[in-house]
């Protein structure tokens, strides 16, 4: 008779173990997180593969490795780190700039991480992270050209960037008008070919594109302008659980040293 209660004892216990599992958290059998961590309960979504866009020619932050078909850089690297450390799982998708504002906005991806810079225009229809890296915008010719002669000429900018938007600012300034290209590899050789007399740039990147030796443009402008910081981007009201996750992420790999590994190697 004890042994029979016994066995019912255990499998009451075992079924109210099991129901409380239930009930609760339904991730908490893959919660790897100390449980006092803000609301671990709404953050981590095992079934939901995030779908993540970015751009596909803008080193150091994304581009391809020829050597291994991938795209690596800062921004892939970061995501890795994040997602490694949040439990996210995602796709990423290498599909350009403007193509990954396209897909944020509509709803096909859940984000975005290109070397996004997070202005006011943008907050009105994309929710960011907190910033991860500040950059500026740089005017870049071939060596030897100077403001003076952009007057009558094209510029090059790539659309919808930030670029975009200053070379907008000053074309009246400096009497130019704008071409406009879908990559930044298509601008850069727009200008070593002549078609535009110089283009706009994220410094860091176009910076990058210099001492690597992979274009031989100089930048003309001074200090680099409009500098704010690079986001992560969800469509505004959307998605808020994948922020905080990569907030948090962020805090913690800025913490453990991963975040400055990464920069580091990428010569930052
Ligand atoms: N930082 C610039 C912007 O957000 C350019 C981004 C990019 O070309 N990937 O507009």
């Amino acid at each position: 008779m004890k042994k029979v209660f016994a066995l019912l004892l255990a499998v009451a216990m075992i079924a109210s173990v099991a129901v409380l599992a239930g009930c609760g958290n339904k991730n908490a059998t893959t919660e790897t997180k100390p449980a006092d961590t803000a609301s671990a309960d709404t953050k981590t979504n095992d079934s939901k593969t995030y779908v993540i866009y970015s751009d596909n020619a803008f080193a150091p932050f994304e581009y391809l490795d020829t050597a291994t078909n991938n795209y690596v850089g800062v921004d892939m690297d970061i995501m890795a780190a994040i997602a490694e450390d949040q439990g996210i799982k995602y796709e990423m998708h290498n599909e350009g700039f403007d193509a990954s504002m396209g897909a944020v906005q509509s709803g096909q991806a859940d984000a975005m991480i290109a070397g996004m810079t997070i202005t006011d225009e943008r907050k009105e229809t994309f929710d960011f992270s907190d910033a991860y890296f500040d950059d500026g915008q740089v005017i870049v010719a071939k060596a030897g050209t100077t403001l003076e002669d952009l007057k009558g000429k094209t510029v090059a900018a790539k659309t919808s960037t930030v670029g975009g938007e200053y070379a907008e600012s000053i074309k009246e300034q400096y009497g130019f008008t704008i071409n406009y290209y879908e990559g930044s590899d298509n601008m850069y050789q727009a200008v070593l070919t002549g078609t535009d007399v110089a283009c706009v740039e994220d410094f860091s990147v176009i910076g990058y594109a210099i001492k690597s030796g992979e274009v031989d443009l100089s930048i003309i402008s001074e200090e680099p302008a409009n500098v704010k910081g690079y986001g992560f981007a969800v469509q505004k009201g959307k998605n808020p659980e994948l922020i905080e996750m990569f907030n948090d992420g962020l805090k913690n790999i800025k913490e453990n040293g991963k975040y400055k590994e990464i920069l580091a190697k990428y010569g930052y």
